[in-house]
């Protein structure tokens, strides 16, 4: 026993046992990019177990599912032993606690909205205009989460995320408090009110205590990105349990969602009693790669104090390339990928970041196009796919039957069914159900002018809800012959197949509210899928956003342009422009020996908006690269070769007049 304990530490530098073995009730490892926060929290989880904690008295929270997946799965490399250990995310874990204990909680058999239902109930409210005070559904969804998620007033909320529009926040407050009465008759819930319902039971000191006394130690990776409404389940759980955070500063991205990169600072003020440790020895990159990366952070009026050192030693330079369009930019990217394979690297060797879901379309169609595998980390996900969602709409109507949402898409899906027919459909199942019928009932009478099948099939659904996995297996086979007719042109084989995922994933979770919700939560991606087994040999392509935590020998950094970092609608904001600082810096730091920066210096989307809010020049002056130091990287400009035309030749006569006329022949 004592020997496996001297591995486990053994491959840790000093300051990573210290922070692994600390005896303090709670701390905070606070250190840059690749200093192995991560790991130490994978070996303090192993240690624990080996000093005689029980597996599932350990929660490790994440960011995402992903994320999650990869500490259990580090943790369980040594033994059986270690099986058990919760990891997850905030939103699932308060999802798990609100599900598991409706005497606790108060709520059971509400649904579950994503953003896109949210916009569909915001959109109902707002009627026909589908604006008020020229903001749109998504638009007040956002800053209504962003209010709660910062625990600001919406009237506050409003001012900052739209500073230079004259919006009359009582016109947006009426609305909202309209939404909110639809979402409570409809029992709907989103991702927001499980953590604000988790927060204000915690509120009580025998519920924290109760919940606090499930655990010995609840670790939290990136804590950089929690909330101030994320704190507020935490700060009433630190008496009773303990607490062990890792995250750094300079990594914070989530600001949209109200992380605020300064409050891990007062965290040992907030959290009595705590210790912090750090960490300064980069074992992921090259020097010249931190080089690049310090610079970053060094350029910047927040002092974050930040000096990675690479243990690993001296390697390439990073390189800079440019190029005059993106698709050139892209093309060269795979070129080197297909270079780099025919050497005999694996595809799994890269990572490809790029800023944003769009931006990777762009690339996406060209790893196609060379036939190069990959799958896509912050693309499409499966949940949010239209025939899914066509799926779980009838899983939804059984599980809550007064989820109108649910109701209008499944009804809509049939045949000469349009929307007029399916809200009086879903009025008619109202009124029955406000005179008492059960749901089974209230159901056959509003659906008597409905084909059969849809009846039968959702009784069949209902009879198979204890087995949510067969349960979705007859909504899809319920659905199929009418899905296949609506995605006849669009890609139905592939659509298919993802639902036989989708029955996979389902295969064990107690209730269909709990499966849908798990999977929105914390999004499970068609490409995590249907890319199918791990070790297959593929390129990663991410979103910055998606990236956190991950590394590969060589990455791509593409489209750091001018107008794209900082972002142009940062601009004029100092701490947004910071927070796009810290994206470019995340993406910088995911390079083990190659980091290629890769940018298009014309024609970018960019460009095309100058004339708009921004001049170039404007752009130019922010953008971070302008101030690059001689030296730091290795820079290669890509102009596309173009064979010289002579002109014409010299002493030509000016033209002639030309006569267009038809020559009308004998017809004159
Ligand atoms: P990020 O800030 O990007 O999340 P991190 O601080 O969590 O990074 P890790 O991902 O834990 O860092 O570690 C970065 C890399 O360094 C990993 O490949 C890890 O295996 C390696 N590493 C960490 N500590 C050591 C060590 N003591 N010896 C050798 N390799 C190490
Ligand atoms: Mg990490």
């Amino acid at each position: 026993e004592q020997t496996g304990s001297d591995d486990l530490l053994g491959s840790l530098n000093p300051g990573q046992r210290e922070a692994v073995v600390t005896g303090a009730s709670h701390n905070l490892v606070l250190a840059g990019a690749g200093t192995g926060k991560t790991t130490t929290i994978v070996a303090r989880i192993r240690h624990l177990i080996r000093q005689g904690t029980a597996p599932n008295r350990i929660l490790a929270i994440t960011f995402t599912r992903r994320a999650a997946a990869e500490i259990r799965s580090r943790v369980q490399t040594e033994s059986r032993a270690m099986e058990g250990v919760g990891a997850m995310t905030f939103h699932a874990w308060a999802m798990r606690e609100v599900r598991a204990n409706p005497d606790v909680f108060g709520y059971e058999g509400w649904s579950v909205l994503d953003a896109d239902d949210q916009a569909q109930v915001m959109r109902g409210v707002l009627g026909r205009g589908k604006r008020v005070e020229g903001l749109k559904a998504s638009q007040i969804i956002d800053v209504v989460s962003f209010a709660r998620n910062t625990r600001v007033t919406l009237a506050d909320a409003i001012r900052a995320k739209f500073p230079d529009q004259t919006i009359d926040p009582k016109a947006i407050g009426a609305v909202v408090r309209a939404y909110e009465e639809r979402k409570k008759e409809r029992r709907y819930l989103n991702y927001d009110d499980l953590l604000l319902i988790f927060a204000a039971r915690l509120a009580d000191p025998q519920v924290a205590a109760w919940v606090g006394s499930h655990y010995d130690e609840i670790l939290i990776d990136e804590m950089q990105d929690t909330n101030p409404l994320q704190w507020t389940i935490i700060d009433p759980l630190v008496p009773h349990t303990r607490f062990y955070c890792v995250g750094d500063d300079a990594q914070s991205i989530y600001g949209f969602r109200g992380a605020d990169f300064a409050s891990i600072h007062p965290f040992s003020e907030r959290v009595p009693g705590a210790r912090v440790m750090r960490l300064e020895d980069n074992y992921r990159s090259t020097q010249e790669i931190l080089n690049l990366s310090n610079w970053l952070l060094s350029a910047s009026p927040l002092e974050y104090g930040k000096h990675l050192r690479a243990v690993r030693g001296s390697g390439a330079k990073p390189e800079l390339h440019s190029f005059e369009t993106p698709q050139d930019e892209a093309g060269w990217i795979a070129g080197e990928l297909r270079r780099a394979h025919e050497d005999g690297l694996p595809w799994n060797t890269h990572l490809i970041l790029v800023r944003s879901n769009y931006s990777g379309r762009a690339i996406e169609s060209l790893l196609i196009e060379n036939d190069i595998p990959y799958v896509f980390f912050g693309g499409t996900k499966l949940l949010e796919s239209a025939h899914v969602r066509d799926v779980l709409s009838a899983l939804r109507v059984v599980a809550n039957p007064d989820d109108e949402v649910a109701w209008l898409r499944l009804l809509t899906l049939v045949p000469r069914v349009g929307d007029r027919t399916a809200v009086r459909a879903f009025d008619a199942l109202l009124a029955a159900r406000e005179q008492g019928a059960s749901a089974r009932d209230a159901r056959a009478s509003a659906l008597v002018s409905m084909p059969e099948w849809l009846r039968a099939g959702l009784d069949a659904i209902e009879d198979a809800a204890n087995r949510v996995d067969d349960a979705v297996g007859r909504a899809a086979a319920m659905l199929t012959p009418v899905l296949a007719t609506k995605y006849r042109n669009e890609n139905w084989d592939a659509r298919q197949r993802d639902l036989v995922h989708v029955e996979r994933l389902a295969a064990s979770r107690r209730s269909i509210l709990e499966f849908i919700e798990e999977y929105l939560l914390s999004p499970v991606f068609t490409s995590e899928l249907t890319a199918a087994p791990k070790d297959d040999d593929h390129v990663v392509l991410s979103t910055v956003h998606s990236a956190k935590g991950l590394e590969a020998d060589w990455a791509f950094c593409a489209g750091v342009s001018p107008g794209a970092y900082p972002s142009s609608r940062a601009l004029g904001d100092a701490d947004a422009v910071e927070e796009e600082r810290r994206v470019l810096y995340v993406a910088l730091t995911r390079a083990r020996d190659r980091l290629c920066v890769t940018r298009a210096l014309f024609h970018t989307p960019v460009r095309a908006w100058v004339g708009g809010p921004y001049a170039m020049d404007v752009l130019e002056d922010a953008y971070f690269l302008s101030t690059l130091p001689e030296g730091l990287v290795a820079e290669t400009v890509h102009v596309p070769q173009r064979a010289p035309r002579p002109g014409p030749p010299p002493g030509l006569a000016a033209p002639p007049e030309i006569d267009l006329g038809v020559d009308l022949g004998d017809l004159e």
